[in-house]
């Protein structure tokens, strides 16, 4: 295939709460005696999660799987208040990968359902972030995704709390909040949405290019929220053609013109890469930075720790300390230098 240009859309791929989840993980392997058990899909992306099987790791979507006192991630989506405390009850490690914009949502549904509120939460049917954040205060809850749910939901008696998942397609999430402000004028939410740094960015990021492409290339899996969320932004924009690929194997062999691409934020980067070289752009890939990212989440406290540990006693053993989780040499607790697309390449034993 050979298309005109290629406009490749920046921010894209990893976000600061997918980075921590994967390196995490990452660590969790050579901190912990095999076989280390996450729970859920660590990030929606098969790549991902086929690399970390392929190590060793075991996914399992019930703690009840997990053997007592075996080391169990929690994943970056947000895990229902009753498996956190089943997890614990294990006996083993628990290292809860949760982005802290979703404990923070997490942090919301419990503050103002102790207050009293209902409780307008949108977001996607049976997706985990969805189901862990409304099993925070579940009689306080009302889930909602389309117009039709939002316009049908009985008035509450008291005060009302306007929510979301971090991963929502704005434009679609604004037209719920609308009609939200125009029943309940005084519903509380969140000085800022809850629609996280890495959705909006991307979205915005999409909608600088994809007026100038005859064709928008979205990398990320079906079961992605947010990926989903920019297959339909593109859409929205005008777009005439979208396509969500899993990865370059993917693409029609009919593509011409301008086409842009973009990457969720679960999708590795190695992915675009073999995207734009299928691609072959005869007037070469121009990248456009829509807005600057730097956000970093660091690791969660309970493997600091235990990091720090293993670092020490490769010390003391003489060792020589290197920042990579999966080099198999002692681990140098400056996670800041190393990223997942690191992380990952390296997985292998
Ligand atoms: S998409 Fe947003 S909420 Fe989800 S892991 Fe990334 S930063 Fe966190």
């Amino acid at each position: 295939m050979e298309v005109d240009r290629v406009l490749l859309a920046s921010p894209r791929g990893f976000c600061a709460g997918v980075e921590m989840a994967i390196k995490s993980l990452a660590w969790m392997t050579r901190v912990f005696e095999p076989p280390v058990y996450c729970y859920h899909e660590i990030v929606h992306n098969q790549v991902v999660v086929e690399r970390f099987r392929q190590l060793g790791v075991v996914f399992v979507d019930d703690v009840d799987e997990v053997p007592e006192g075996a080391p169990l991630m929690l994943s970056a989506h947000g895990s229902p208040p009753e498996v956190v405390e089943a997890a614990r009850a294990r006996g083993g490690a628990v290292v809860n990968a949760v982005c802290p914009l979703v404990k923070k949502v997490h942090h919301e549904v419990k503050v103002r359902a102790a207050k009293g509120y209902t409780i307008v939460y949108v977001g996607h049917e049976g997706h985990q972030e969805a189901i862990g954040t409304a099993a925070v205060a579940p009689d306080a809850v009302h889930r909602v995704e389309r117009l039709e749910e939002l316009e049908a939901l009985p008035d509450p008696e008291g005060p009302v709390a306007f929510l979301a998942q971090t991963t929502l397609a704005v434009d679609e999430w604004q037209i719920l909040l609308d009609s939200a402000r125009a029943r309940w004028p005084d519903l509380w939410m969140p000085g800022t949405s809850d629609l996280c740094f890495a959705t909006t960015n991307r979205q915005t990021a999409l909608k600088t290019i994809a007026g100038h492409c005859d064709a928008v290339v979205v990398i990320g899996s079906a079961n992605s929220s947010n990926t989903r969320a920019l297959e339909r932004t593109a859409i929205t924009a005008g777009c005439r053609r979208v396509l969500r690929v899993n990865g370059a194997t993917e693409l029609p062999d009919d593509l011409s013109g301008t086409v842009g691409v973009i990457a969720g934020a679960s999708a590795p980067e190695e992915l675009v890469e073999a995207v734009v070289a299928r691609l072959d752009a005869r007037h070469g890939v121009e990248e456009i930075r829509a807005v600057d990212e730097d956000e970093y989440f660091p690791l969660p406290r309970e493997l600091r720790d235990a990091v720090r540990h293993l670092a020490a006693a490769a010390a003391v053993a003489g060792l020589a300390p290197g920042g990579d989780p999966t080099a198999g040499g002692a681990p140098l607790p400056d996670d800041r230098e190393l990223s997942a697309a690191v992380a990952l390449a390296g997985l292998t034993r």
